[in-house]
């Protein structure tokens, strides 16, 4: 359609001054709102001269409106809260374990203030960052010795350089695992330096298998907890007891990588046995590896503890430098492990504890209660009620057993060729909404597991802006 009258876009320096564009500049900055109007008056010339515009449409106030929301988007933070709906507690994706508030507190301290990170205030002389942490590890694993490192997987790479470079590390074939991101125990050990000798089968590793690979070449002897799946049936597996004598008969250390590491005994809360730190060193293991962030409920980290010796070998790599820790997560480790002092109020104060032993009838009575809020903004042709599910830790911890729990269940009542398309839509409009919504679909139907739906006010505030494409 050609007009008779050629429009024509309104100067940049118009723009700038006028009174739709001023707040912009005070809030985004004058340099910022310069370029955005500039690229979106760029983007519309030809259409202009096409005639396919209407003066409205390139007002100063519709200009002005349109930069604005350029500019608000550009401003919000890659980094975004959500809620983890998924029913994984532990969920690597989703950042894994919420730090308390004692940490949270110490982090914004850390992060505030000059502090003692290498520097003994006792004698004025220079520290160590891992002294900070090292009396409660020891107290509370009863290790010799620690030192932390960015994660687990740098511990695992840091141990194995450390005390098994140019030698080999015999381990169980039904333990070279792979966790994912790409964390491949053979791949670790090639980029440590170690040879792998591998020994026994997938299902079954006895003991004469680690003795019948013993040589002078040997290094250390490797276990690792099978996180992330299970073999069941016809297995067998030499206890870490044993091991520990085998490996300290012929002068081996004897390295554990629990994974999860647990710091106490969970069954005591209800939740399936994992081992814990305290009875792998109390059974023989010389060095324990595990997660900060994972069963513990701190921080990413990886902690390194057992042998004082062993531990002193491993500080002095050079690698060890390159894998340390910032003050943040020392303060926050130091702050979540200060809270294991006190298990009987362990539950309350650690929110990964609280979230995983959360009760299913109060999971199922908090259900229960958003479901009409919920069936309210939805509308056809969902279907949508209050169910009992299961959940997972995540994390490679237990990677069988279910945790009791309770969600919203969507389902759409349309035909089976429909239904994918209409789940996909449902989740993307989740994703959608200022905190986005992540749940799971299963079984044709979104599943909104509630176990950690804590902020339910906010969870329901945003709920009206859910739009679904159908
Ligand atoms: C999770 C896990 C790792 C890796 O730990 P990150 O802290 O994620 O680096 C290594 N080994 C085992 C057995 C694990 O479960």
């Amino acid at each position: 359609m050609s007009s008779s009258v050629a429009l024509r876009l309104p100067s940049i320096d118009g723009l700038l001054r006028h009174p739709a564009c001023l707040p912009l500049a005070e809030r985004y900055g004058r340099e910022a709102l310069l370029s955005g109007l500039r690229q979106l008056l760029d983007e519309l010339r030809l259409s202009v001269l096409q005639g396919q515009l209407s003066a409205i449409e390139i007002s100063p106030e519709v200009l002005a409106g349109r930069v604005g929301e350029r500019l608000a988007q550009q401003q919000r933070s890659n980094v975004r809260r959500v809620f983890n709906l998924t029913g994984t507690v532990l969920h690597t994706n989703l950042g894994r374990a919420l730090l308390p508030e004692e940490a949270i507190e110490a982090v914004q301290m850390a992060a505030r203030y000059p502090l003692n990170l290498e520097f003994d205030l006792a004698s004025g002389k220079r520290g160590d960052r891992d002294d900070l942490i090292e009396g409660l590890i020891r107290e509370l694993t009863g290790a010799e010795a620690v030192t932390v490192v960015n994660n687990n997987a740098a511990a695992v790479l840091l141990t194995l350089n450390s005390l098994g470079a140019r030698k080999e590390s015999i381990i169980s074939r039904g333990e070279l695992i792979e966790i994912g991101g790409a964390f491949r125990i053979p791949d670790i050990m090639a980029r440590a330096g170690v040879r792998l000798h591998e020994v026994g089968t997938t299902n079954r590793t006895h003991a004469r298998d680690y003795e019948a690979a013993i040589s002078p070449r040997s290094g250390l002897i490797m276990r690792v907890h099978a996180s992330n799946y299970s073999i069941e049936g016809f297995t067998a597996r030499v206890p870490t007891a044993e091991l520990a004598e085998l490996a300290h008969r012929h002068g081996l250390p004897l390295l554990e990588d629990l994974g999860s590491g647990s710091l106490l005994d969970l069954t005591r809360w209800g939740l399936p046995a994992e081992p814990t730190v305290r009875q792998a060193l109390l059974e023989g293991a010389d060095i324990v590896t595990f997660s900060g962030d994972k069963l513990l409920g701190g921080p990413q980290a990886g902690l390194i503890v057992g042998r004082k010796d062993l531990i002193a070998k491993i500080k002095k790599n050079p690698l060890k430098r390159a894998l340390r820790v910032d003050k943040v997560t020392l303060a926050a480790l130091e702050a979540v492990l200060g809270l294991y002092r006190d298990p009987d109020r362990l539950a309350e104060r650690l929110p990964s504890l609280r979230l995983l032993t959360r009760p299913q009838a109060e999971i199922l009575a908090q259900a229960e209660r958003l479901l009409p809020a919920l069936v309210q903004v939805i509308g056809e042709p969902w279907n949508v009620s209050a169910v009992e599910a299961l959940g997972m830790i995540g994390s490679g911890s237990q990677p069988v057993a279910r945790l009791p729990s309770a969600a919203l269940c969507l389902r759409p009542q349309v035909s089976k060729r429909l239904r994918g398309r209409f789940l996909l839509n449902l989740e993307a409009a989740l994703r959608n909404l200022p905190i986005p919504v992540l749940g799971r679909i299963d079984d044709d139907a979104l599943w909104l597991d509630l176990r950690q739906l804590d902020d339910e006010a906010a969870w329901l505030a945003q709920l009206p802006q859910l739009q679904v494409e159908s």
